[in-house]
Order: C-alpha cells, then structure tokens, then sequence
C-alpha cells in the first residue's frame, strides 16, 4: 500500500509536467546592443567591397559573432567586376538548431561605392540590417533556447553593383554562397532565406518585395501582429533584385525584408543623407523582435 501510495505522489507531482505544452520561449531583442553596433558599424567609414575599411568589418562582424557564441566560418574568393579585381569575404555564423535542416538569415555589409566627396555612413544600407543579425545571434545564445532549425547568420559582401546589376556586376557574396550550397548538395536542406537590408529608417515601412515567397510573407505577418508590431509590414509595389534572388533561384523560399521608401520617394537611398540621424534604435528593435518570432514560431518548421 505505501508503495501505491509514493506511485500515486508521484503521479501528481510529475503528471503538470508531462501534460503542459512546451513553452514557446521567444529571446529578446536589446535594440541598445544593436543600436552601439550600428554606430561601431559606421565608424568604420565608407565600406565598399575591397576596401581596407571592408575588410576590417568583416573581421569585426566575425569577432563580435564568435564573442556571442555562435560558430564562425569565411568564404574568401576573387571576381573580375567592372572595378577591376576585388577580394570577397562572406562570414557565416551558425546556431545550431535540434535539426540539421537550417534556415538563413542573411544581410550585406558592403556599402555602396559613391563618388569622392560624398561623405556617405551607410547606416542603413549596410549597418542596420548587419548589427541587427549580429543582435539576433546574441540574443538566441543568451536565452539558452535551442532552435528547432539551425541558424545561419549569413553576412553577405559584395551586394551593391559597382555599375549596374548584371550577371557579373553585384550579388557577389549571395551569388557565390548559391552556389556553394548548391555544390554542397545542401540546397534541399535549407528551408527558407531571409534577408534583411535597410531596416533602421526611422520612419519604419517594411516592403516586402512581390519576389518574396507568399507563405513565408504571411508567417511574417502573424508573428508581425504577435509581437505588435503588424502595422509595420507590407508588401511592395513590385519586385526587387537583392540578396534573395540567387536562393529563389534555387526553389528555396525566400523573402526580403527592406525597408524601400528611405525618405520621401527613397531618396535617402545611396545618399549623404543615408546616416544615422535619419535611423532610430525602435526600428531595429521592431525588425529584430519580429525576425525572432517568426524564427522561434512553431508554424515556421511545420510549414517550411
Ligand atoms: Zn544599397
């Protein structure tokens, strides 16, 4: 009888345990951290792919990551552009989920090469969407939350064209890494892109362009609204070339969160004006916070 009397003591201790669902446990976004390395970003001068000043943010890019915790690797290689020869360096920085099958999460750090004589940040077209990743990478490790797919935190170079955008000219860095998942044999492993470029505008409209993958815009809505802030997002009025298009390419869903009206007619784009008085921290936050819920929601890996 006392033994029946423990299994029963037992039974009621553990029995809240077993039943209650698990806890979905979304980390948290500090838009000071990413706001600091905006600003640590920037400080670097004018990055465009090649430079001196590009090459040191990746660097950087690659330390910060690796000081959070995540596992860092480089993809160094050489094109011809109508700049002449130029060194690429893409880094990855990978979480590793309770699945091999992963999901990227990409954004450039290149700046647009400008003329001499425009003194140009890049604050958010470049900065914001990398500091952003870089927050995204230390708040998964500091919660502890093992995601159900791996995470790769993928720091694009060479995005922006030298002249125009052609086969030869820009996508370098999403280009090549295409291709290497390609070769890799790992494209079907991959579950969807999500690029986030020009996300700190401080009068903040994300416009999903109409290339995006329909089933993952709508997964962004939904964790837009949990997360309050839906009225945030929208689609575009049309489609759009950026570091998407090689995945899509690939069959792999994809989806480019920017933010395409930088000032009136987005005419703060590739400008002086491009700077991060023109930005605020709420921003990244309402990007970061979402990106991590639409990561961490458990629609995601049953629908991708
Ligand atoms: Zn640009």
């Amino acid at each position: 009888m006392h033994n029946f009397i423990f299994f029963l003591f037992c039974l009621i201790l553990l029995l809240p345990a077993a039943c209650a669902p698990e806890k979905n446990v979304i980390p948290v976004f500090d838009e000071r951290n990413a706001w600091r390395l905006t600003g640590e970003l920037v400080a670097f001068g004018p990055r465009s792919s090649g430079s001196d000043a590009n090459l040191k943010q990746a660097e950087f890019i690659a330390k910060t990551a690796e000081s959070y915790g995540a596992l860092i690797s480089r993809q160094e290689f050489r094109r011809t552009t109508p700049a002449g020869p130029i060194r690429f360096v893409n880094v990855e920085a990978v979480i590793p989920g309770k699945r091999s099958d992963f999901i990227i999460v990409g954004s450039h750090f290149d700046t647009k090469k400008l003329p001499p004589g425009i003194k140009f940040e890049g604050a958010n077209d470049g900065a914001s969407s990398t500091a952003v990743l870089l927050e995204l990478i230390r708040a998964v490790k500091h919660s502890g939350v093992k995601p159900e797919y791996t995470l790769k935190f993928v720091f694009f170079d060479g995005e922006e064209c030298f002249n125009e955008y052609t086969d030869n000219d820009g996508l370098f860095g999403s280009r090549y890494y295409a291709r290497q998942l390609s070769l890799r044999n790992e494209v079907r492993q991959c579950r969807a892109v999500i690029i986030l470029d020009m996300v700190g505008d401080r009068d903040l409209n994300i416009t999903l362009p109409l290339n995006s993958d329909k089933q993952l815009c709508g997964l962004l809505f939904e964790a837009a609204a949990e997360a309050g802030h839906r009225k945030y997002f929208d689609y575009f009025s049309g489609e759009l070339l950026d570091d998407h298009i090689p995945f899509k390419k690939l069959g792999i869903p994809v989806m480019d969160i920017i933010d395409f009206e930088f000032g009136p007619g987005n005419s703060f784009w590739h400008t002086s004006e491009d700077r991060l008085s023109n930005m605020s921290a709420e921003s990244l936050k309402i990007v970061g916070q979402t990106v991590l819920r639409l990561v961490f929601f458990e629609k995601i890996w049953k629908k991708m």
